[in-house]
């Protein structure tokens, strides 16, 4: 690509006249007589480009001794081959200039403009991307998230292209760096490369990748490629010689191409098949290039009358492109002395697109304005993408689409140690621990994303590097099921509350079991080993339990009645000739506030129950109400408060499901509950009380705002957690100090009938 051909030869920097500026300007030169295509405005902004990344390179030397400059002119030029636009190039000369020089992204947008700013900084996160050391084996991973971080599907081409002239130019760097350098290209850019459809730049990357990999595999097969062309270069020319004729007397004007294969082709077909070098080079190949789509199928006819058709070898790629809009027939005759000879006919807009691939779009524009052409490329994938591009002018937009169908719905993010994982789009923090492992899901309690700190909630993006915080003693929590994303972590997280749930109820069932024989005079359970087993095994056969265990569970979720199966469970131990104890019947019964009893018989709550205990949504109970429980049939333990008229009328029919709670000295979490407040209407009044109730340093968890704006006031609903009653009143009172705050109460639900 160093070019040094003659041209113009600008002057362009202060140092013109020494060598390294007369071969920066050369190189210039040679990128200048490729962008005819572009209007003057275009070429003097390229120009005023070349001049900034020339003197931000100033005295950085590439390892052959050339000016740094020539690289990125490289680069441009490649780009230029393609026909990208003025932007593109421009982005092209700069690509190394934020990374290596120190200039910053905002004195590209203020010199060049926002569009070649995001370019060159798309860019050089691309480059950084690529210092991030990753794991083995990613490679495809890798190339995913390099593909969905770029934001303009030209990124992408000055980062192949930049990476084309990388490669040509392998030879120059130290050879400890071949090997790493040569296999990201063969896993990671060649396939991009492949999969945009650039066909030629596939090859091309392939075949440098392989001859700094393999060198002396790669001399090898490229000498005894070399002896085999020359032995067969008379049935070459032979077959040429017969298809030209065929088809000059039916007057079709075609160009016949010779299709070598490349040295990495070569070798990988007889490296995975393995077949011997004669049995993958025996076969030639052919591109016969026609003018129109119908003629395609009029020169297959003619092929198949001069040779044989081997069977099973017609592919019609024309009617069925492949996804990355490539278009061809192919079929293999069997020409001059038996041999094997491969054809790809096409038009050659289909041969653009076979070698150009996304590219292809700049190609067209460049070349043919307001030709037909565009409309002869056949392929709906690449057709609606050049659409959309024509349509909205919107380089972005046009690369979301690409996106879109080259991995629908993902984001791939790093571990700390560099490990790619991929994770459904709007996936957050919870769903990548639990992406990891479930331990470290259950324990998660922070995140640091790219170095900061972030809530659990937070969505994550392409190239985060994310790391999960975590604590031995931490739980998940219900709330991580309104936002987690995976199915993975939903289940996780719900199969864990489970058990959890399970545990609480298992130990309050054992406690109001235990409570409820204290009131039937007998002080302790039976055990469970020994004579009193058989007690236990008549005691399941009563109620149909399967154990022990799932007893005091239905106990604990409300789903038996604890009195009733305490009475039954006295009458067995009377028949083993255990008798109650008066003394503590009465002391139960009569004498419920005796210190002993409220130590052992009440269930003191402190908002650590998790799920097998509920507050009531009526009245919604806090630390320092008169409350009680009610076993609810199925949903454990509900909490109501004592003048709560639901809680009223349950106990009115159902008294026996209520057993006795009370607050714990030390709740260990704060407690919803709702208050209305009454206010005058004007500007920023929900603001003004939202700052109140925070300043008496409660949460509001939920607001509610009835529809009537046009009254003068308004009632608003806010449930706030607070820790108890005293704070409650706190808030209140700073509520009521409020301008424009009329009226503000404890909301209590009305009884329902
Ligand atoms: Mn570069």
């Amino acid at each position: 690509m160093m070019s040094t051909e003659a041209g113009p030869v600008e002057p362009v920097t202060a140092e013109s006249g020494s060598a390294a500026a007369s071969a920066a300007a050369a190189s210039f030169a040679a990128l200048l007589s490729k962008i005819d295509y572009l209007g003057p405005t275009d070429v003097e902004n390229i120009r005023q480009a070349y001049r900034f990344a020339d003197e931000a390179h100033l005295g950085q030397l590439r390892k052959n001794g050339d000016p740094y400059i020539t690289h990125p002119i490289a680069v441009a030029a490649q780009c230029a081959e393609w026909k990208l636009d003025a932007q593109a190039l421009m982005a092209a000369l700069m690509h190394d200039a934020i990374e290596d020089c120190g200039v910053t992204k905002q004195e590209i947008v203020e010199r060049f403009g926002a569009p070649v700013a995001e370019l060159v900084d798309g860019l050089t996160k691309l480059e950084r991307l690529e210092f991030t050391s990753r794991e083995q084996n990613q490679a495809e991973s890798f190339r995913k998230m390099l593909l969905a971080m770029a934001k303009d599907v030209r990124v992408i081409l000055i980062k192949l292209a930049d990476r084309t002239h990388n490669m040509r130019t392998m030879g120059d760097m130290p050879r400890d760096k071949w090997h790493r350098i040569s296999s990201e290209t063969l896993e990671i850019y060649a396939p991009i490369a492949h999969r945009l459809g650039l066909n030629f730049t596939y090859r091309e990357l392939q075949d440098l990748s392989f001859r700094f990999l393999h060198p002396w595999r790669y001399e090898v097969l490229a000498r005894a490629l070399e002896k085999a062309r020359g032995r067969r270069r008379d049935l070459i020319a032979r077959v040429q010689h017969e298809v030209e004729d065929a088809f000059a007397r039916h007057s079709m004007p075609v160009r016949i191409l010779g299709r070598e294969k490349t040295l990495y082709s070569v070798y990988r077909k007889m490296d995975s098949k393995h077949l011997s070098f004669a049995q993958v080079t025996d076969i030639y190949g052919f591109r016969i290039v026609v003018p129109e789509l119908t003629d395609c199928y009029t020169a297959l006819g003619l092929l198949h009358q001069l040779y044989k058709p081997l069977p099973g070898k017609f592919r019609d790629y024309v009617a069925i492109p492949k996804v990355n809009g490539y278009q061809s027939l192919h079929t293999t005759l069997v020409g001059p002395f038996g041999t094997n000879i491969e054809f790809q006919l096409r038009t050659h807009s289909m041969d653009v697109v076979a070698e150009s691939g996304v590219a292809a779009h700049w190609l067209y524009k460049a070349n043919e304005p307001g030709s037909d052409t565009s409309q002869r490329l056949g392929t709906q994938w690449l057709q609606s993408l050049l659409d959309i591009q024509q349509e909205t002018h919107d380089a972005s937009e046009f690369w979301d689409h690409i996106k879109i169908d080259l991995f629908p719905d993902a984001v791939y993010v790093f571990t700390p140690k560099s490990k790619i994982l991929s994770l459904p789009r709007g996936a957050t923090v919870v769903d990548f621990a639990y992406a990891i492992h479930s331990d470290v899901g259950h324990r998660t309690v922070g995140v640091r994303i790219n170095g900061e700190q972030h809530p659990l909630r937070t969505e994550l993006n392409n190239g985060d590097v994310v790391e999960v915080i975590t604590d031995d003693k931490a739980e998940p929590n219900p709330a991580w099921l309104s936002f987690v994303k995976t199915g993975r972590a939903r289940s996780k997280i719900r199969h864990h509350l489970k058990a959890v749930a399970q545990d609480k109820a298992i130990e309050l069932g054992e406690r109001m079991l235990r409570q409820a024989i204290r009131s039937e005079g007998i002080a302790r359970l039976p055990d469970e080993e020994g004579e009193q087993s058989a007690v236990w095994d008549k005691l399941l056969r009563f109620t149909g339990n399967k154990n022990r265990v799932e007893l005091l569970s239905d106990i604990g979720m409300g789903r038996r009645i604890a009195g009733m199966v305490g009475k039954k469970l006295a009458v067995l131990l009377g028949e083993i000739g255990v008798k109650p104890d008066a003394v503590l019947i009465s002391r139960e019964r009569y004498n419920a506030t005796g210190e002993e009893s409220m130590a052992q018989g009440v269930v003191t709550l402190d908002g650590s129950e998790g799920v097998s205990v509920q507050y009531a949504s009526c009245c919604k109970p806090i630390p320092g109400d008169k409350i009680v429980g009610y076993l609810g049939r199925g949903e454990g333990l509900v909490v109501h408060a004592e003048d709560c008229p639901t809680a009223r009328r349950l106990m009115a029919r159902d008294a026996e499901r209520f057993i006795e709670v009370e607050w714990a000295d030390e709740p260990v979490r704060s407690f919803e509950t709702d208050v209305i407040v009454t206010v005058t209407n004007g500007k920023g009044v929900l603001a003004r009380v939202a700052l109140s109730i925070a300043s008496a340093e409660a949460d509001i968890t939920h607001v509610n705002m009835g529809d009537e704006p046009a009254q003068t006031a308004t009632d608003i609903r806010f449930s706030v957690a607070v820790r108890d009653r005293q704070h409650l009143a706190d808030v209140l009172r700073s509520l009521k100090r409020t301008p424009s705050v009329v009226k503000a109460q404890r909301f209590k639900a009305a009884p329902r009938n």
